[in-house]
């Protein structure tokens, strides 16, 4: 099967999900997202059916691998572009196909940097729920900051036609890549970049804080029970995004919080069970992407 599974707009690379041969992980994420059923597994893994999918686009912000997009629209761009412009209000299917591409990564750049938003949700995509399971979590991680904002979360009934929309972009996109494809990916932001460099504006006298990331779908936290440990390192072979990993001489494993993407395969691989979630987090320690030690080698 090709690694990349589309249809007219909307694009699921399987090498990124973590449903693939090497990682075998059990994420539902996008398929239970999906209202048309056009998100399933085919022998375990990862399959886009595309004739059901209607390029919607609720799925995209739940991937933590980022497996999932819509070619005619560059959400990253999106956001870093909104937070430049003077406008505080997005309005779903005018400025963004689906609040379901947002997540908690981008909902807390969006606050930082405009205090009052407000978003527009049309009435047929049903996106509600989502947006404030995303906001709950937004505003349970800020009050450590004493961070105050304001989202006024607006009905619309926009009856437009939604294909027309992403073609619309879709056109735009490509004739915007090709003049400006250099500029474009010189700006291009990497986002979870940007997430530490707001998170560093209003954390100014709270690194010391610890945050409960308990539920968090972005926070994440391991600690290793020294005394089930092997040393084995199937949780360092396994882990898709290096955030467990050896030092570098070799005599510790070692855990980035920042990569983390909380898929669990860590805890899942490890037959001794020694690895568990941590339920809070220190914030300096996020936002200076430190690693920390889990378990010095002892080789029993
Ligand atoms: S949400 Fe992403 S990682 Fe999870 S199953 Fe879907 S594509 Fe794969
Ligand atoms: S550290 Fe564990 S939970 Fe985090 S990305 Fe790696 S395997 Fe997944
Ligand atoms: S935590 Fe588990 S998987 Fe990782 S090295 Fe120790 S025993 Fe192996």
């Amino acid at each position: 099967m090709d690694s990349i599974q589309k249809n007219e707009t909307f694009e699921l690379d399987s090498l990124k999900c973590l449903r693939t041969e090497y990682f075998l992980n059990e994420c539902d994420l996008c398929f239970s997202r999906c209202n048309f059923d056009a998100l399933g597994l085919l022998n375990e893994k990862i399959k886009l059916f595309d004739k059901r999918c209607t390029q919607c686009a609720d799925c995209v912000g739940v991937c933590p691998t980022h497996a999932l997009k819509i070619n005619s629209f560059d959400i990253n761009n999106f956001i870093y572009n909104f937070i430049n412009s003077n406008k505080n209000i997005i309005k779903e299917r005018d400025d963004i196909p689906s609040f379901g591409m947002l997540n908690c990564t981008y909902l807390i750049i969006l606050v930082i940097n405009k205090p009052k938003l407000i978003l527009e949700y049309d009435k047929e995509k049903n996106n509600f729920f989502y947006l404030q399971n995303i906001y709950k979590q937004t505003k349970n991680i800020l009050k450590y900051f004493n961070y105050n904002f304001y989202i006024e979360f607006k009905k619309i009934d926009r009856k437009k036609d939604f294909k027309n929309f992403v073609n619309k972009n879709l056109f735009k996109s490509i004739l915007k890549n090709k003049q400006k494809s250099f500029i474009l990916n010189q700006i291009k932001p990497q986002i979870k970049d940007l997430l530490i460099k707001n998170l560093k504006k209003v954390s100014k006298g709270y690194e010391k804080t610890k945050l409960n990331i308990e539920n968090s779908t972005l926070f994440f936290n391991k600690t290793i029970d020294k005394n089930r440990c092997t040393n084995c390192l199937d949780c360092v072979n396994l882990c898709p995004t290096n955030a467990i990993f050896q030092n570098s001489n070799k005599n510790e494993i070692v855990f980035n919080s920042f990569n983390c993407v909380g898929c669990h395969i860590c805890n899942d691989i490890c037959k001794e069970k020694a690895l568990h979630n941590s339920d809070y987090i220190q914030i300096e320690d996020y936002i200076n992407k430190k690693n920390k030690t889990l378990i010095k080698f002892f080789y029993k």
